[in-house]
């Protein structure tokens, strides 16, 4: 859970962090203050390089599809853990991440790109464990930079509440729809706009298919 009084901030924005915790990923608070964003994630960005979490059969399949048949066209995935990169046979430019990654990192105030490696490098050195889980974290933060602007605003690309997602969505899903064959659709009730628009998208022809646990739609 989180502790608002251990989180880098001032009073007014811990006050807000204990009224809804969600304010940690606003991206005016994120603008305000990149440190409740980085002190609380910091766990999930670490454990991301370490690979604490492995990918599934799921994702096994997309890389599959690709290295068995040369046919996939592009994975689109809501998921923002990362796990489609740890598919080494499929390249990063098949993904497109809709609500942005863990595992890819930029400057939310200029799009620099930074290096997902050095980025956790930094987090390491420089951002406060809250969860007393590291002991060779440091004991106060202090600001990741961006290489371009200098502002410390340096972060997953994990889509802030208040930003727009990632123009790559809309400029891929223009260039892939039209085309596509067959859509396979899994491990989502599909509730989710605009990922979910994607079904309507693709062409009147292509075949959808539907895999999920749960009635879908
Ligand atoms: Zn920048």
């Amino acid at each position: 859970s989180l502790k608002p009084e251990l989180i880098t901030a001032t009073e007014s924005q811990r006050a807000a962090m204990r009224r809804d915790p969600m304010s940690v990923v606003l991206k005016d608070m994120f603008f305000a203050n990149a440190f409740p964003y980085l002190e609380v994630r910091r766990p999930f960005i670490l454990g991301t390089r370490e690979q604490n979490w492995r990918a599934t059969l799921s994702h096994r399949f997309v890389e599959l599809l690709h290295k068995k048949t040369g046919k996939l066209t592009r994975l689109y995935t809501q998921n923002i853990d990362g796990l489609d990169y740890q598919n080494k046979g499929v390249p990063p430019q098949k993904v497109v991440n809709v609500h942005g990654s863990i595992g890819r990192v930029a400057c939310e105030g200029c799009g620099t790109p930074a290096a997902f490696d050095s980025f956790c490098d930094s987090v390491q050195s420089s951002i406060k464990d809250l969860y007393s889980i590291d002991p060779a974290a440091p004991q106060e933060s202090t600001p990741i930079l961006c290489s371009a602007c200098q502002r410390p605003l340096v972060k997953p690309t994990t889509v802030l509440f208040g930003s727009n997602l990632p123009a790559e969505f809309f400029t891929r899903a223009e260039e892939d729809m039209p085309d596509v064959d067959l859509l396979i659709i899994a491990g989502t009730s599909l509730q989710v706009s605009p990922a979910n628009s994607l079904v309507y998208r693709a062409n009147e022809s292509a075949v959808r298919l539907i895999v999920n646990n749960e009635p879908v739609g």
